[in-house]
């Protein structure tokens, strides 16, 4: 429980807000999770022993890039952060959130509390449920914004994404196809293939995004 109460205080200071009224907040917010994405990716390549160079190779990001965000001087897109997570074969959580450690306690989220935007990205993200290795998924609530369109990376092996609509409508791009998909339609796809996200309406879309990673 205690450990609860401290993950949930540090993901709290970690989260980039999204409020457009609040620029400064939004601004220091973003330092939080940017110290918060440093140490993480520096742990996590010291874990591997990669050196920069064999972290570059392993995700697709240069290595100044990544030098850069190990001293917290970038915010890099989410995009970019998917890079990494699939290079270094962890989930996406793991680089905004910390480990919620509580996996037999109850847990009451809000979306609302946690919703955040990275970077530039016109997509706000939420981590609902971030990954724990004995659930092998995680759970966010993404917000498309009107007009956001993106390909994303194949993620590593055998990751397959639940993709629930819950506001507005979207298009997944999914088997080299865009698919419509309207509120209260949800779609599963292989997400270890190009795929993409995009909505061409002008209202947000909303979305759950169940993400399961296999056993290694
Ligand atoms: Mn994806």
């Amino acid at each position: 429980m205690i450990l609860c109460v401290i993950a949930y205080s540090v993901d709290m200071l970690a989260l980039v807000r999204y409020n457009a009224q609040q620029k400064n907040q939004v601004r220091i917010d973003m330092q939080a999770l940017n110290a918060y994405l440093s140490q993480a990716v520096r742990r996590l390549r010291q874990e591997r022993g990669w050196s920069l160079d064999v972290a570059s190779q392993h995700t697709g990001v240069s290595k100044a890039m990544l030098g850069q965000i190990e001293r917290g001087e970038s915010s890099p897109t989410l995009a970019t952060l998917w890079k990494i997570a699939s290079g270094f074969n962890t989930s996406m959580s793991t680089f905004i959130e910390p480990d919620l450690s509580c996996s037999e306690e109850t847990l009451h989220r809000s979306a609302d509390k946690l919703r955040h935007q990275p970077a530039t990205d016109q997509m706000l993200v939420a981590p609902l449920f971030p990954f724990e290795i004995d659930f092998g998924f995680e759970v966010f609530e993404l917000t498309l914004l009107p007009g956001y369109q993106r390909y994303s990376e194949p993620h590593a092996p055998g990751v397959v994404e639940h993709v629930i609509v819950i506001k507005g409508q979207m298009e997944l791009l999914a088997d080299g196809k865009w698919q419509a998909l309207r509120c209260g339609e949800a779609m599963r796809f292989a997400a270890d293939k190009p795929h993409g996200y995009r909505n061409l309406t002008d209202n947000p879309a909303v979305f759950h995004n169940i993400i399961h990673y296999p056993r290694t």
